[in-house]
C-alpha cells in the first residue's frame, strides 16, 4: 500500500497573514489587516500545497484575547483560505506548556495527523521561534520581513533561514 504524502506550508499568524501589531495583540476584527500580499502568495500556490496555521496566542490565557473571538477569528480563516488545521498554544511562556513554539509539539501533531512530506514541505514565519520550532523538524524555514524580524536581527542568529523575503508576494514555492 502506498501512503499519500502531502506538501504543506505552515504558517504562523500574527506577521505572516495578517498586519504585525507591535507589542499588542489582536483583540478584535478591526486589529485583523489581511496583508495581501499573503494573499497573493495563497492564490499562487493553494493548488499545489496544504496550509496549516501554527501560532502562539498568549493573550488568551493573560485574558487580554477573547477566546470566543479567537475562535469566531480561526474559523474565519479556515475558511477563507481553506486551511488544513489551525494550531494554537494559548499558554503564557511561564505556564512552561509542551505547545507554546519555539517547542514543536504543534508541529509535530500536524506532520503526523497530516503525512506530511517534510522534505519538500515550508515553515513560513517572522520571528525567530517560528525558526527554531521548524528546524527542529527540519522543515524549510522562510523568514518574512512583514513582521517582527528586522534584517538586521538575522545577523545575530547563528542558523540562516532557508530564505528571507521582504513579504510573501515575492515568494514562488516549487509548484
Ligand atoms: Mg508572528
Amino acid at each position: 500500500m502506498v501512503e499519500t504524502i502531502y506538501r504543506c506550508v505552515f504558517l504562523d499568524r500574527d506577521g505572516v497573514i495578517n498586519k504585525y501589531l507591535e507589542n499588542d495583540y489582536v483583540k478584535n476584527i478591526h486589529e485583523f489587516e489581511v496583508l495581501e500580499s499573503f494573499v497573493d502568495f495563497w492564490e499562487k500556490h493553494k493548488k499545489y500545497y496544504k496550509f496549516i496555521v501554527i501560532t502562539n496566542q498568549s493573550g488568551i490565557n493573560k485574558g487580554i484575547v477573547n477566546y470566543r473571538f479567537f475562535v469566531d477569528l480561526s474559523m474565519y480563516l479556515v475558511n477563507r483560505f481553506n486551511l488544513s488545521a489551525l494550531y494554537f498554544c494559548p499558554h503564557k511562556e511561564e505556564e512552561n506548556c509542551r505547545c507554546r513554539k519555539p517547542k514543536n509539539w504543534m508541529l509535530k501533531k500536524a506532520i503526523e495527523r497530516f503525512s506530511v512530506d517534510v522534505e519538500n514541505s515550508y515553515f513560513i514565519g517572522d520571528s525567530l521561534v517560528d525558526f527554531l520550532c521548524a528546524d527542529s523538524m527540519k522543515i524549510k524555514f522562510i523568514l518574512t520581513l512583514t513582521g517582527k524580524t528586522k534584517k538586521e536581527d538575522v545577523e545575530k542568529w547563528i542558523k540562516k533561514p532557508f530564505k528571507i523575503v521582504e513579504n510573501l508576494s515575492l515568494l514562488m514555492l516549487p509548484t
